[in-house]
């Protein structure tokens, strides 16, 4: 596998990692970029922004990440959303 030691627009310092298998299999993370912005003050909530948009990418930036997220990022009702009469999931 090749590494890479760039991710989120900067080179990775550190990373914690835990796996968690509850429900979907799914990882979590922490990374922590050199020199990126504190993430309290303003600069650092639009680097935040800049990297980690939340937004779905339109069809002509990023085909195959917008079907990605379209597949498996966006939630869908199932018979478990309303347990217990819940008016919300
Ligand atoms: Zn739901």
């Amino acid at each position: 596998m090749k590494r890479n030691d760039n991710l989120l627009g900067g080179k990775v310092i550190d990373l914690w990692t835990r796996i968690k298998n509850r429900g979907n299999p799914h990882v979590h993370h922490v990374v922590w970029i050199e020199n990126a912005p504190s993430f309290e003050t303003p600069e650092g909530l639009a680097y935040i922004d800049q990297v980690i948009p939340c937004r779905l990418r339109s069809e002509e930036e990023a085909p195959d990440l917008r079907a990605l997220v379209k597949r498996n990022q966006i939630h869908r009702h199932t018979h478990t959303c309303h347990r217990n009469n819940s008016e919300t999931c």
